[in-house]
C-alpha cells in the first residue's frame, strides 16, 4: 500500500470525457493477460472492492505523478514548457473511446496523441487493483504518463525501445516524487510493481519499437530509472 502525504493544489481532474482524434503512442502492453498477478501483500482479496477506492487510488496516482512531472520536467530537458496530459478516460468494453480514428482496444491502456489524454479500461484497473495491489495503480498510470513525456521531448531523448523508456519515466516519476515527500513507498509495493511488469510483459525479449520487452527487459528499464532518475532515461551514448 502506498501512502500519499501531500495534495497538489492542482490536482488532476478525472474528466469524464471523450477527446477527438489522435495518435495512440503507447499502450500498457499487448495482448491479453497471461497470468495470474501474485499479491505478496493482501492474498485472497478477490471480494470486491469499492469501484470509489480503485478511482481514488487513480486519482492519488495521477496526482503524485503530475506533481512530480510538473516540478520537475524542466530540469531535465532544456527549460521546455510542460504540458500535463489534459483529459483522463476510463473507458469499458461495450464503450470503447476513439483516437485517431481507431478504437480503443479493450483491457488495456494507453496515452493519445495529440489529444494529449490518458485512457484505461475500467475492468483492467479493477484486475490489477485487486489481484496486483495499489502500487500497480501507479505504475499503470506512470507508464502511460512516460507517453506523454516522450511527445514532449526531442528525438535525441527518445529510446528505439519507447515501451521501455515509458516504464523507465515510470520509476523516475515515482522514486522521485517520494524523495520529494509527496508519497512513500511501503513493504511490498517493488514485489507488486515486478509481479505486475513480468505478467505484462512480452514473451520474448525487445526487437522492435511496438515490443514493450520480456520479463527482465521492463525490470530492467524500471531500475535505469529507479536508480538513475529521469537521467537514467536518457539514450546511452555508444
Ligand atoms: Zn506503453
Amino acid at each position: 500500500m502506498i501512502r500519499r502525504l501531500a495534495t497538489s493544489a492542482a490536482a488532476a481532474a478525472v474528466v469524464l470525457m471523450l477527446a477527438g482524434c489522435s495518435a495512440v503512442l503507447g499502450g500498457l502492453y499487448q495482448g491479453d493477460r497471461t497470468g495470474t498477478v501474485t499479491d505478496n501483500i493482501d492474498t485472497g482479496t478477490d471480494s470486491a472492492v469499492p469501484a470509489e477506492e480503485i478511482d481514488d487510488e487513480i486519482t492519488d496516482a495521477i496526482d503524485v505523478v503530475d506533481q512530480f512531472w510538473s516540478a520537475h520536467f524542466s530540469e531535465f530537458y532544456g527549460g521546455d514548457e510542460y504540458t500535463p496530459p489534459t483529459g483522463f478516460i476510463p473507458y469499458v468494453a461495450s464503450g470503447l473511446p476513439y483516437c485517431a480514428g481507431e478504437e480503443v482496444v479493450p483491457d488495456n491502456a494507453a496515452y493519445c496523441y495529440p489529444d494529449n489524454t490518458l485512457l484505461w479500461d475500467q475492468a483492467l484497473m479493477d484486475y490489477l487493483y485487486v489481484n496486483g495491489g495499489d502500487a500497480v495503480i501507479y505504475l499503470v498510470v506512470a507508464h502511460e504518463w512516460g507517453h506523454a513525456i516522450q511527445s514532449q521531448i526531442t528525438d535525441d531523448y527518445l529510446w528505439n525501445a519507447q515501451e521501455l523508456q515509458a516504464d523507465c519515466f515510470a520509476a523516475a516519476a515515482l522514486y522521485g516524487a517520494a524523495e520529494d515527500r509527496i508519497f512513500t513507498w511501503e513493504e511490498g509495493d517493488t514485489a507488486e510493481i515486478t509481479n505486475a511488469l513480468t505478467v505484462l510483459a512480452d514473451e520474448t525479449p525487445w526487437t522492435n519499437i511496438d515490443d514493450h520487452g520480456d520479463p527482465l527487459d521492463r525490470i530492467d528499464a524500471f531500475n535505469d530509472g529507479r536508480i538513475g532518475g529521469v537521467e537514467g532515461c536518457y539514450p546511452v551514448v555508444e
